[in-house]
C-alpha cells in the first residue's frame, strides 16, 4: 500500500493478532506494544484499534478529540508501566516529510534514555 492511500496496514494484523507483537496495554480502544526497532530502552506504540480515518494527524477532525486525547492518556499509563514517569518523549510522525512510515495514526512513546534535543 503506498503512502496515505488508506489501505489497510501491518498494525491492522497487530491489533487482531494475527502478527505477535509484545503488548504493553490493550483495553477496548487503544493497542501499545513495543516498537520492533527500538531508538530507546523504552520505545512503545500506541494505536487505536479503530482507525476511522486517522491514518495520520493531519486527518484529524473535531469528531476524532475523544480518541486522541485518550492516546495521550495511554502514552501516560505505558510510561508509568515500564517505570518512564519522570521522563519520556511522545512523538508523532506525520507525512513522507516526517518519515512516517505506517499510515494508521501512532503514537511513540520514548523513554529509558537522556533525549538530546532540546538540550543536546
Ligand atoms: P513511523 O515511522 O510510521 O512513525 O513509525 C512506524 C513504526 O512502526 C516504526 O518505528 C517501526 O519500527 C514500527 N513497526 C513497523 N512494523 C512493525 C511490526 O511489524 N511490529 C512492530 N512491533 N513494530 C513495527
Amino acid at each position: 500500500a503506498s503512502a496515505e492511500s488508506g489501505a489497510p496496514t501491518i498494525f491492522d494484523k497487530i491489533i487482531t493478532k494475527e502478527i505477535p507483537s509484545s503488548i504493553v496495554y490493550e483495553d477496548d480502544k487503544v493497542l501499545a506494544f513495543r516498537d520492533i526497532n527500538p531508538q530507546a530502552p523504552v520505545h512503545v506504540l500506541v494505536i487505536p484499534k479503530i482507525r476511522d480515518g486517522l491514518t495520520q494527524l493531519s486527518k484529524a477532525e473535531a469528531r476524532h478529540g475523544e480518541i486522541l486525547g485518550y492516546l495521550l492518556y495511554a502514552a501516560k499509563i505505558v510510561a508509568e508501566k515500564e517505570g518512564i514517569l519522570d521522563g519520556f518523549r511522545v512523538v508523532i510522525n506525520n507525512g513522507p516529510s516526517a518519515c512516517q512510515s505506517v499510515y494508521h495514526l501512532h503514537l511513540h512513546v520514548l523513554g529509558g534514555r537522556q533525549m538530546t534535543w532540546p538540550a543536546g
